[in-house]
């Protein structure tokens, strides 16, 4: 038989980093790195948040001493 069986070739072959213990869906780098993200983002968004804040308290304790 020519038929080339390969039964030790896994279906699953991650697309993302290469592995094929997982498929791309499944890839726990790609999720890591994905929660990275959003962890980034999420201090970003924080951090710009604040610095809000402080130029807001700034600003109005300026108006605060204009005021007095
Ligand atoms: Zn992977």
């Amino acid at each position: 038989m020519a038929m080339i069986l390969r039964p030790d070739t896994p279906a699953k072959c991650c697309s993302y980093c290469g592995s094929r213990d997982h498929d791309y869906e499944d890839c726990p780098k790609r999720k890591a790195d994905a929660e990275r993200q959003r962890e980034e983002q999420q201090q970003r968004e924080q951090q710009e948040r604040q610095e809000r804040q402080e130029r807001q308290e700034q600003g109005s304790s300026r108006e605060r001493f204009l005021a007095s």
